[in-house]
């Protein structure tokens, strides 16, 4: 099972904010669209970096509520991981779980193609766990 089958079941859009928006901005999207992090994109889908609600709490708690004025680019994170759709799940996974992060662009060709969290990891791997049962139970009754 692939990256890819995540994509086809939950869509190819990305929230992306643009760098020299406000970290103010950056958290009314996140709380609008009821998600952890926004992707910031450069000249021809290229992905420069990452802004997760993480890096925004750290931000006011160094620097109090007034950066809310600052521009994303000075929180965001531009040494971005990212996934390609023919990445297995358990590799997405243990990307993920390595580097303590939960988001995970996917990129093809070099421009930003989809994005999974590891709530989208988890929720596939719940399902194929109770299909697998499901079957299971089938076949024993079958039998
Ligand atoms: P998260 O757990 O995804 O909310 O992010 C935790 C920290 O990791 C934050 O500093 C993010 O900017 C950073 N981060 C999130 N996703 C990635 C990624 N795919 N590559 C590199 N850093 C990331």
């Amino acid at each position: 099972m692939s990256v890819r089958l995540i994509l086809e079941s939950k869509g190819r859009e990305v929230a992306t904010i643009d760098p020299s928006a406000t970290l103010g901005t950056a958290v009314k999207t996140l709380a609008e669209r009821r998600i952890g992090a926004l992707v910031s994109v450069g000249e021809g889908g290229t992905v420069i970096g990452i802004l997760s609600e993480r890096d925004i709490v750290r931000r006011i708690a160094e620097d109090g509520a007034s950066c809310l004025d600052e521009p994303v680019a000075s929180a965001m994170t531009r040494n971005v991981k990212t996934a390609q759709e023919d990445m297995t799940i358990d590799e997405a996974m243990d990307v993920m779980t390595r580097n303590r992060f939960r988001h995970l662009p996917v990129t093809e060709g070099g421009r930003l193609v989809g994005i999974v969290s590891i709530g989208d990891v988890v929720k596939l791997r719940i399902e194929t766990v109770e299909r697998e049962a499901e079957d299971m139970r089938s076949y024993i009754h079958a039998g």
